[in-house]
């Protein structure tokens, strides 16, 4: 391993001894650009790598609220501010009860990557708070989300920080929060936060922009293979706003989408997964996948048991981890192998294990990593921004196209990267050369800061 490279990670795995997601992620991009830095030995003199990993700011704070019961519980709020670089920090919120300060560091830190792979100007940043929204009423996710914003607008505004959605945090959440801030800064800043209703300042296909992106960014890279989507059998973990427009396009594209699940289980269906009923499950009634066989019994539901996710055991051409990170594990990497799935496309963060991830490599699958295929959602956030700037609005087709355009962009960048440094088909490694290419020459004219 070059020497430079390996002191960095020595030096990060030292100071952040119990933070293994973002460990993880960062030795995952060390690792695929050291043909870059064996080029630029005067990188180490100016300390760019450690720059480049250490958050310009990470920020917590407490947030209390009043459940409907008249109980008080206090949880934590995070913003991680890691590179403005390019342009004002950007990055969703996740409420989920695993969040901690690893989670946001390793999502911050991906996040620079894949905003400087949209070609866009935004930075990187994350945040999210350790509370789980399911279950909750609608009076309780206001005062949580009215709460957490009193604290995080001391930090944030249109050209400093820009939240959006993650896990947990959807248009319902992203509308409380603005709510309170427009409130408490009594200012209407439309573009402070990205994800809202159509009715005051979102944008359209914004909520449907991850998904289409995943399928467009899969759908060049399946061309450039001799592939396409057409009547190839796809599984699809999640049925969260990624999962479910990903689902939605990769059906437009002609494919047999046969399981889909949630953090409980999988359904599969042979047929083909009706989008409709899944939506209106998940997005209406805020249910479970399961209830999916109380409209099509002939379906079949299997339970999550242990680590390896049951969606992974479908024998399928095409797998698209949409639910969250270290969801595919090596285990599960071998069956999907051995059942003949020839492409995976990342539209959550970081789903892949590294080991999952170096086994597909190595047996020559296609892998659309994350922080290329999933980047159409921040995308369509900072054209969002944009409209709000602008005080004038797109049509759907013209958002589309633009997200379209973005993808087939990026795909390209990450393939040309991969050509110049000898990688082949590794677009995991594209990815990474091609964003760290463009934030190390913004890094080195910026100076020491
Ligand atoms: P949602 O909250 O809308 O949906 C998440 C889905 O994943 C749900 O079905 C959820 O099931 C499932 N899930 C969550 N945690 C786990 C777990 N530990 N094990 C198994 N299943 C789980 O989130 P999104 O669809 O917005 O996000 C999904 C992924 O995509 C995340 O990694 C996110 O960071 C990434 N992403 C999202 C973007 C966006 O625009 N929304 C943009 C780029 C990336 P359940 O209902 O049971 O909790």
């Amino acid at each position: 391993m070059n020497k430079y490279i390996e002191k960095v990670l020595n030096g990060v795995k030292e100071k952040n001894i119990n933070e293994t997601e973002y460990l993880q992620a960062v030795e995952e991009v060390l690792i695929s650009i050291e043909p870059v830095i064996a080029k630029h030995p005067e990188y180490e003199k100016i300390a760019l790598l450690e720059r480049m990993i250490e958050p310009e700011r990470m920020i917590t704070f407490r947030v209390p609220y009043v459940t409907d019961k008249g109980q008080t519980l206090v949880h934590r709020g995070y913003r991680v501010q890691f590179s403005s670089l390019i342009g004002p920090y950007k990055g969703g919120l996740r409420f989920h009860t695993s969040v901690n300060q690893s989670i946001i560091k390793f999502l911050g830190f991906e996040q620079i990557f894949k905003n400087a792979l949209t070609g866009l100007p935004i930075g990187g940043g994350k945040g999210g708070s350790d509370f789980d929204p399911k279950g909750k009423s609608d009076d309780e996710i206001m005062r949580f989300c009215q709460s957490f914003m009193t604290e995080l607008q001391r930090h944030i505004g249109q050209d400093i920080d820009v939240p959006a959605g993650d896990i947990g945090v959807g248009e319902r959440e992203i509308g409380y929060l603005f709510g309170q801030y427009k409130r408490i800064k009594d200012v209407y800043e439309g573009g402070v936060l990205t994800g809202k209703g159509l009715s005051y300042g979102g944008s359209l296909v914004r909520k449907e922009a991850t998904g289409f992106g995943l399928i467009y960014f899969m759908r060049e890279m399946l061309a450039n293979n001799n592939f396409s989507l057409e009547g190839k059998n796809v599984t699809i973990s999640g049925a969260g706003n990624v999962a479910i427009y990903a689902c939605q396009k990769a059906q437009e594209y002609g494919a047999n989408v046969i399981a889909m699940s949630d953090s409980n289980g999988c359904i599969y269906d042979k047929n083909g997964i009706d989008i409709k009923v899944v939506k209106q499950i998940k997005e209406i009634e805020r249910g479970r996948i399961s209830e999916y066989l109380k409209v099509y019994p002939h379906a079949e539901y299997i339970e999550c048991k242990g680590k390896d996710s049951p969606i992974w055991e479908i024998k399928t051409d095409i797998a698209l981890p949409c639910a969250t990170q270290n969801e595919l594990t090596l285990n599960s990497a071998k069956k999907l192998v051995e059942n003949g799935v020839f492409a995976v496309g990342e539209g959550a963060n970081m789903p892949c294990v590294k080991e999952a991830t170096e086994y597909f490599l190595d047996k020559n699958i296609l892998v659309a990593p994350a922080k290329a295929a999933n980047a159409g959602g921040v995308a369509i956030s900072a054209v969002e921004m944009s409209q709000n700037s602008m005080r004038y609005y797109l049509s759907f087709e013209d958002v589309d196209k633009k997200l379209n355009d973005i993808m087939v962009n990026i795909f390209t960048s990450c393939k040309y990267a991969a050509n110049e440094y000898g990688l082949g088909k590794n677009y995991v490694a594209g990815a990474n050369i091609a964003a760290f290419t463009k934030l190390a020459d913004a890094m080195t004219a910026q100076g020491i800061v």
